[in-house]
């Protein structure tokens, strides 16, 4: 999601907009490497010495409530963001942690196991594939 998109949906939900946000917004445009919220405080930091992480947090949070952002909790240790919302999957690299995007329908009739969709109506699915990257191998 590009930045004036993210910018029109927190607006949306009554987030007011300052440069320090804007610079927040800019950072996540067109980004795949998913982020944490403490790689866009060190990124924001740059330009903006100033901001504080409270700052950085509360304004990714803010994008997360709105939907301009998801929120991937695949890592114990901190939540990664992804400004791409459209489904989509994901690849993690179990010695440095990269994420990558895997774009597949898989198609969620043929993921659900047997007697699931009785039990729930089944809505989306995410699928974490885990492995080694090339620059790990
Ligand atoms: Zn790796
Ligand atoms: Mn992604």
């Amino acid at each position: 999601m590009n930045a004036n998109i993210m910018m029109e949906k927190v607006r949306k939900s009554g987030f007011k907009l300052t440069p320090q946000r804007m610079a927040i917004f800019e950072f996540l445009d067109g980004r795949t490497d998913h982020p944490s919220a403490e790689v866009i405080y060190a990124g924001i930091r740059k330009k903006h010495p100033a901001i504080s992480f409270a700052t950085v947090y509360n304004t990714v949070q803010a994008l997360k409530e709105s939907g301009a952002v998801l929120e991937l909790t695949i890592d114990n240790e901190r939540r990664h963001y992804d400004p791409n919302t459209t489904p989509h999957h994901h690849v993690i690299c179990t010695k440095c942690g990269k994420i990558g995007d895997v774009f597949k329908d898989f198609g969620l009739e043929t993921m659900l196991p047997e007697g699931v969709g009785d039990m729930y109506k089944v809505s989306s699915a995410h699928v974490n594939f885990y492995g080694v990257c090339r620059d790990c191998q």
